[in-house]
């Protein structure tokens, strides 16, 4: 059952509100993800989409789990890089600079009215994307000792998924993009935005870490409808699992955050990439 809880919009405060509030008990939640394709079935705002309903669900389930911590929604921001895909119409590609400033935007305005706590949310996996973040996080926690998290690159890079998920009976490692779990999640979600189409489509992979599709678009690699994985396996109680796991990763970030323990860190091999990347 969805639980019916309000959430508190930021967009929808006064500043007397936003003044008042007690700075130390408060989380604010800032979900940014790109429009991007998603092959032919999913609709370009699917990351988007989902970390806004990921991250309102997390704020419901924290009301409960810790009635002490005030939690915000900061308006989503649909903007994010996309370094393979931009050969689709509907992708929409900003620099890792970009991604940096905006972040970097909303934690220090914040924190030069008292605002100690920022969860970045992000579904958007790209490298690029991520250095964008984490280096706003970096320079946010230097210059105004904020505390801040992005909950989901360390769990996904590190391919927890594939540790805690159903057995499926198939390698679910080289679904990669609008395959099998974003095509599921959509289908329990938001099914009327999942083209029918979807359960024709072939299974197609890719390796999209390796040193040859560097540089190389989507269609150059063959991926001609822009997916990749098997969109046709798509089952709605696996989406089901697959959104609350995401919205537990998102809760118990918040709580270590707020707690003052360490937050997860990105897999060293992610680091050396983002340190290797130059901006774009
Ligand atoms: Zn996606």
């Amino acid at each position: 059952m969805k639980n019916e809880t309000k959430v508190l919009k930021f967009e929808e405060l006064n500043w007397k509100q936003i003044e008042t509030l007690d700075k130390k008990n408060t989380v604010l939640f800032l979900p940014i993800s790109p429009m991007e394709e998603h092959g032919p079935h999913l609709p370009v705002g699917t990351d988007l989409i989902t970390i806004r309903d990921v991250t309102t669900e997390a704020i419901k389930t924290l009301k409960t789990k810790k009635p002490d911590l005030k939690c915000i929604l900061l308006p989503a921001v649909p903007i994010g890089f996309c370094e393979f895909n931009t050969d689709f119409p509907g992708t929409i590609s900003s620099s890792g600079k970009v991604v940096k400033d905006i972040v970097y935007s909303f934690g220090s305005s914040l924190a030069e009215h008292g605002f100690k706590y920022l969860v970045i949310c992000t579904f958007h996996m790209s490298i690029v994307h991520l250095k964008g973040i984490y280096s706003a996080m970096k320079q946010l926690e230097s210059k105004y000792k904020m505390k801040t998290c992005e909950p989901w690159g360390p769990y996904f890079h590190a391919n927890i998924i594939e540790k805690n998920e159903p057995k499926l009976g198939f390698d679910t490692t080289r679904e990669l993009h609008a395959g099998f779990r974003e095509t599921s999640l959509m289908k329990y979600q938001y099914p009327y935005l999942l083209d029918e189409s979807y359960k024709n489509l072939q299974s197609i992979y890719r390796d999209l870490n390796s040193p040859r599709v560097l540089g190389k678009k989507f269609k150059q690699l063959g991926l001609k409808d822009g997916y990749v994985g098997s969109p046709a396996r798509a089952d709605v109680d696996y989406g089901r699992w697959f959104f609350n796991e995401t919205v537990n990763v998102f809760v118990n970030a918040t709580i270590d955050l707020f707690e003052g323990k360490k937050p997860p860190e990105l897999p060293g091999r992610i680091k050396t990439a983002m340190k290797a990347l130059f901006w774009r």
